[in-house]
């Protein structure tokens, strides 16, 4: 069967072949190796576009309470809730030129959250500020950023253009020594590292991407010095302009009606189509949201995760096409427990699973006039297995004359670039830019990128020693071996669709781990048997996960096909219960992980 031939959309068999018959297609051998980073001779793909010319500064040797590395919203909830706890010195460190993280960097025409505003911009409650749109621009949600940083006063000590190298802890004084690249090495009593997950743009190896002459940048780092306009559009640059896009994620759908609507002609280089739902934003007001009441923006952020965790809650507060598909998505979730649920639910979830993605097929042929246009469009696989997306913009774009699908899942991907533009087949397409709509390297930011060695007790490299027995951590906080060292991300600890709201929980949890130890006079660290405790428990995670993710087409989900990466390994319980056992943790236990300073 080829991937025109029509298949019946209720005859679950042969929905299951063409799903394992598309996956096949799309499996490469090579999996993540076939990307590059955006490092040495592709180091200008990553460059900032933003921050101006950077302002030479003396080194600093002074000694903090907090070092945060990273910006974005993590890393300024981090020093936010430090702030609550009434810690003084708290010291965030960004390479980018100001706060904002994933923000900061992703300003590409038509960016927008499609998580909706009212749950995904944190402390709302707290800074009192009600978001004017369902799903907000991403300016919009870069300035709510700043708005909590300056609240919280974080400005003046932060360290921006500024990227850590190295972290070593100091026996003698009972701090972390923070190397960066600008000559810094000043101490800090606690260090917390929220680097992101997604935060290093990658490009595809296609042999000959250096040769291009064009203009070329990824959509990370929009060059609008070329393009002109704003992310709202008005790109008055590309007129007369041969623009090919690579990459149909959740980027590219928002991005390619905005090109389209200002360039000559977008080629879309298309690999896998996304899963494009209905969107629907709409401005909003505070009635609309109840933001007249103490507490509204936590109680619906608490609502939007219990329905989006598989729990069950009396109103569905945001009412959108997250929550409508959580059944779905809960299989994706770590809550998801499959050995409990029997065949009979396995069925019923197919079934459900077919009527979503029929649905959202027949979308595709509702929107696009060309049939055979319509037909490369539809997504065959599960949903889930690609990050959905949602857009009212994206199929219409293709019924413009100035836009051409190029469909290179045969090839898997555009097979070759040469100076003039892309090879795809016997077709060659003629391009004056090409934009990388392609993502970002997963599992290698930060302490996980080799650029930033942590040297712990006895100069313990922590990547060497998990490398030997796997990750080491109590919640995927704090390890042993590596005191007042707190980590943020979603290894060993949760994940979420809206995970500013898995950030700010663990936000709460650092600064209540950093409030404990200063009380006690303590350092935090955890004990090898909480170590090996809560590895058990991220064990059951891996196996409950990999049925679902080895039918999937390629993606970051699943490690390009070959399987979920360690590193991915997250609290099998869900989200929810994971934060009500960190706040029971946090009033019972957290006695467990203070450790007497030697210095004392
Ligand atoms: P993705 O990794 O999701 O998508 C990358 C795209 O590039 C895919 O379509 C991929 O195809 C394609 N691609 C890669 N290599 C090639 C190649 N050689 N030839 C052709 N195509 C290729 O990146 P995004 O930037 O779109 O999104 C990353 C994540 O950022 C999202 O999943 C989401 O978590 C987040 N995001 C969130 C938004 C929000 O509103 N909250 C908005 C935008 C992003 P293939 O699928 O075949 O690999």
């Amino acid at each position: 069967m080829t991937s025109t031939q029509a298949t019946d959309p209720n005859d679950i068999d042969a929905l299951r072949q063409r799903y394992s018959l598309e996956r096949e297609r799309r499996v490469r051998t090579d999996g993540a190796r076939q990307y590059r980073r955006t490092e040495a001779e592709f180091g200008y793909y990553a460059a900032d576009p933003y921050a101006g010319e950077v302002a030479a500064r003396e080194p600093l040797t002074d000694t903090v309470d907090v070092a945060v590395i990273g910006g974005g919203f993590g890393g300024i909830l981090a020093g936010a809730r430090m702030r609550q706890q009434g810690v003084g010195r708290v010291r965030i460190v960004e390479k980018g030129g100001d706060f904002g993280g994933t923000w900061y960097w992703n300003r590409y025409p038509g960016i927008h959250c499609d998580i909706e505003s009212h749950v995904y911009l944190p402390m709302l409650d707290e800074t009192g500020y009600v978001p004017e749109w369902k799903y907000a621009p991403g300016e919009e949600i870069r300035r709510h950023a700043v708005r909590i940083a300056e609240k919280y006063d974080l400005y003046p000590d932060a360290l921006f253009s500024t990227a850590v190298t190295s972290l070593t802890w100091d026996q003698a004084s009972e701090t972390w020594i923070v190397a960066t690249d600008r000559g810094d090495a000043f101490h800090a009593t606690y260090v917390v590292t929220a680097t992101g997950t997604l935060s290093e743009p990658k490009l595809p190896g296609i042999p000959g991407i250096e040769t291009f002459q064009g203009h070329t940048f990824h959509t990370s780092r929009w060059d609008y010095s070329y393009t002109g306009g704003t992310p709202d559009g008005g790109m008055t640059g590309l007129r007369g302009k041969r623009v090919g896009i690579v990459g149909t994620g959740a980027t590219g759908v928002q991005a390619i009606p905005m090109l389209a609507e200002d360039a000559e002609h977008v080629y879309v280089f298309q690999r896998t189509p996304s899963s494009v739902d209905v969107r629907a934003n709409r401005r909003t007001t505070a009635a609309d949201v109840g933001a007249d009441r103490e507490g509204w923006a936590r109680e619906r952020r608490e609502n939007f995760l219990a329905i989006v965790s598989g729990e069950q809650a009396d109103q569905d507060l945001v009412a959108d096409g997250w929550t409508a598909s959580a059944a779905l998505l809960e299989k994706l979730l770590p809550s998801f427990r499959r050995d409990e649920q029997g065949p009979s639910f396995e069925a019923a979830y197919e079934l459900a699973d077919a009527a979503k993605m029929n649905e959202l097929r027949a979308r595709v042929e509702q929107t696009v006039t060309d049939p055979d246009t319509a037909e490369k469009l539809k997504p065959w696989y599960r949903y889930a297995c690609k990050r959905p997306t949602f857009s009212d913009k994206y199929y219409a774009s293709f019924n413009r004359d100035n836009v051409s699908l190029v469909d290179t899942a045969d090839t898997h991907g555009i097979e070759r670039i040469t100076e003039q533009g892309a090879v795809v087949g016997d077709d060659t397409y003629e391009l004056d830019c090409l934009i990388f709509a392609t993502g970002f390297s997963v599992g290698v930011s930060g302490i996980f990128s080799g650029t930033l060695p942590v040297h712990g007790r006895g100069g313990t490299q922590l990547l060497h020693a998990w490398a030997q027995q796997g990750p080491r951590t109590l919640h995927g906080f704090t390890g042993n071996g590596f005191p007042n060292l707190i980590h943020m991300g979603s290894l060993h600890n949760a994940s979420s669709v809206n995970f500013t709201h898995i950030l700010d929980e663990q936000a709460v949890h650092a600064a209540a781990l950093v409030a404990a130890a200063e009380t006690a006079c303590a350092l935090i660290e955890p004990s090898p048997e909480a170590e090996d405790a809560w590895a058990a428990v991220m064990a059951k995670d891996a196996a409950d996960h990999e049925w679902f993710h080895a039918g999937c087409t390629p993606g970051y989900y699943n490690r390009e096909g070959l399987g979920r990466p360690n590193t991915a390994s997250a609290y099998p319980h869900g989200a929810f219960t994971f934060h009500q056992l960190l706040k029971q943790w946090r009033e019972e236990s957290i006695g467990e992980v203070l450790q007497p300073k030697a210095a004392l």
